[in-house]
């Protein structure tokens, strides 16, 4: 069965039922790239719907955790293959929905695919250990239980990878889903559970609510049988799930913001380092937690560094995502737009220097989208807004620093913590910079955005909650442990 209908509505989906939300409201899912285009209607839902689907998933918890891993691993391979058989159309509303190129939504859609297939296969791994006892005749062992209903909120970033990477480890553990998608692209979060519906996946195993963050995402922080609630997002949204998910004793997880530097040494490869600043600051219009911001360059290569920079931006293609050989798409939204479009002119009236872009482009082809051109400043200062606070859209700070120590000082001056990476030949600097910068994410000649599916993700300071997603890691997160002591 689809979510959509001949009006492109797309419902919730609870109790394994398509269901229009209770307040009969919807509001207009818009591509970025063109408003005129419609990718469809969503719910705007009430608490009502909230709430129905919590107790479905909480109905649906007993038998789904009494069912072996290994079975709730066969729903994960066969959702993973109607995924993979549904990988174009799915790409395609993705960059309807948000922006990003059509190269890059199918790599995300794949991702989504071979997710789902790693955390099949955690269904028959190991879930515990046997630990030495003192007492010669007893067994000491831990294993590890679900936690009950989880709550997944999520972005428009990824919206296919990030809700994947959180629902896929959630159930394979045992738990059940309230999955609430950010509203701009709750149609391809519609099309996700979808494929989970169309592989057979017991009722109420996972339920779609779509509404606004201030009502059900806050409703979800609050509700009293939501279990655990995974996040990303924004920082201030962050801290408000944590405050509430903390009063009422649930446990948390979340992925928030970055400020993620690269520090390019005199050492450095110049052109591996300036298209590694390219793609990790530009790509997907630099809307990833994980994006290259801040650059520090050291002296001796700074001019080079800055022309090659330049020069290679202007080559870019701007444009439609859905059309051959773009390179970057539009913001998400008219709100990234404007977002990215305040920091632009703050950088210009704290004083930085505007090297290229600064501009929305809206002539011509660009027609009523959300373009913005790349932009690049230098003369960036530590306590300047733009080298402050996370911008989410395609802008470059260049800084210009004397040595590895400053550029490290300098890199770790900000609350942020999620990625980082550095450009150098040294293998002592390298090893410096694995021990003394503080992020989650280290890079070694490499960009700041990107980490393979089944590596430990996420932040330190700011940027996240300490567990991390991703992988085996994601365990500790959606288990809790039990510690077993038995005598014969
Ligand atoms: P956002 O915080 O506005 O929204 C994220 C989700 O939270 C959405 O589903 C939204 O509806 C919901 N939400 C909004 N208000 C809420 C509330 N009061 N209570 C509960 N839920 C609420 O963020 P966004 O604009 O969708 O995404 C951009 C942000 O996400 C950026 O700050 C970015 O860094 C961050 N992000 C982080 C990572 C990461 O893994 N660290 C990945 C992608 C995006």
């Amino acid at each position: 069965m689809t979510a959509g209908t001949a009006r492109q509505t797309y419902l919730n989906y609870i109790n394994g039922q398509w269901t229009p939300s209770s307040t009969n409201q919807t509001e207009p899912s818009i591509n970025p790239a063109n408003t005129y285009d419609i990718v469809g209607y969503v719910q705007q839902s009430g608490i009502e719907d909230l709430n129905a689907a919590v107790e479905a998933a909480g109905r649906a918890q007993p038998a789904w955790r009494k069912l072996s891993g290994p079975k709730r691993g066969e729903y994960l391979f066969r959702a993973a293959d109607v995924l993979e058989q549904r990988l174009d159309e799915i790409a395609e509303t993705m960059t309807r929905e948000m922006g990003k190129t059509l190269p890059e939504a199918k790599g995300e859609v794949q991702r989504g695919v071979n997710i789902l297939r790693y955390y099949a296969g955690e269904g028959m791994r190991s879930i515990g250990e046997v630990i030495p006892s003192t007492d010669s005749e007893a067994l000491m062992l831990t294993t590890r239980v679900p936690l009950g209903v989880v709550g997944v909120i999520t972005p428009w970033n990824f919206p296919v990878a990030i809700p994947i990477w959180k629902i896929a480890p959630a159930i394979i553990y045992g738990n059940t889903v309230v999955f609430k998608p950010a509203q701009e692209t709750a149609v391809t979060a519609a099309k996700i559970v979808e494929c989970l519906d169309e592989a057979g996946l017991p009722s109420g195993v996972v339920n779609l609510v779509m509404g606004k963050g201030s009502v059900i995402g806050n409703a979800m922080a609050e509700h009293p049988h939501i279990h655990a609630i995974t996040f990303t997002g924004s920082n201030d949204v962050g801290k408000t799930i944590a405050q509430k998910a903390v009063a009422r004793g649930a446990k948390y997880q979340l992925e928030m913001g970055g400020k993620n530097p690269v520090i390019v040494l005199e050492d450095a490869d110049l052109d591996r380092a300036v298209e590694a600043t390219i793609s990790g600051g530009l790509r997907s219009t630099g809307q990833k937690c994980t994006a290259t911001s801040r650059v520090f360059v050291q002296s001796a290569i700074y001019e080079p560094f800055k022309q090659r920079l330049l020069a290679r931006i202007k080559e870019l293609t701007i444009g439609n995502g859905l059309a051959d050989g773009v390179w970057m798409g539009p913001c998400a939204s008219q709100k990234q737009l404007e977002t990215v479009l305040y920091y632009i002119q703050k950088g210009i009236e704290e004083g930085a220097t505007l090297l290229c872009g600064g501009r929305r482009l809206d002539d011509g082809e660009f027609g009523t989208g959300f373009y913005v051109e790349p932009t690049v400043f230098e003369n960036v200062s530590p306590n300047m807004t733009i080298a402050r606070e996370e911008i989410f859209g395609p802008v470059l700070a260049l800084i210009k620093v004397e040595t590895f120590e400053e550029a490290l000082a300098l890199a770790n001056d900000t609350p942020f913590g999620l990625s980082a990476s550095i450009f150098t030949q040294n293998i002592g600097k390298m090893l410096t910079f694995i021990q003394d910068i503080e992020a989650g994410l280290v890079r070694i000649n490499e960009e700041s955005a990107g980490v393979e599916l089944q590596a430990p993700f996420g932040g330190m300071k700011q940027s996240s909650s300490h567990s991390r997603e991703q992988g085996r890691a994601a365990i500790e997160f959606f288990t809790a442990i039990k510690t077993v002591f038995v005598k014969g």
